[in-house]
């Protein structure tokens, strides 16, 4: 799902397409980085001085009910980032220090999932270290 195919499916889902969700959307496809709640916030106020935190969560709480975005504990703070790469199995590998993101498919998800006999709703696998620019 591209920038444009994100907007077209938020109105699509019955939501209200606003300049704010827009821009926040702009903010996860164009940057390959996790975000705290704060990061968007101070990044929203640039072109919005006015908008709250609460608009910045009520935002993030809609695109992670549609699957736009995910979220991620890390170092004790929540953060956010952009679903790259949906139908299919993949992971993500996290920079500790950057905290920029790249998404890994992986190719297991046929044999793994029927040996463990197991229904999966969910799952996240996340890979924490040092990026090669840091
Ligand atoms: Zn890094």
């Amino acid at each position: 799902m591209d920038y444009s195919e994100a907007l077209k499916y938020i109105q699509e889902s019955g939501y209200k397409l606003t300049n704010k969700r827009k821009e926040m959307i702009r903010i996860f496809f164009n940057h390959d980085y996790i975000f705290s709640a704060k990061i968007i916030f101070d990044f929203m106020k640039v072109h919005y001085p006015a908008i709250s935190i609460d608009t910045i969560y009520r935002n993030l709480n809609l695109f992670k009910q549609l699957s736009l975005i995910h979220h991620t504990e890390f170092q004790k703070q929540t953060y956010y980032y952009r679903n790259r790469m949906e139908n299919s199995f993949y992971g993500h590998i996290i920079c500790m220090k950057c905290r920029s993101i790249k998404s890994v498919v992986m190719n297991s998800s046929r044999t793994l999932v029927p040996y463990l006999c197991f229904s999966v709703s969910s799952y996240k696998f996340e890979i924490y270290g040092r990026c090669t620019k840091c």
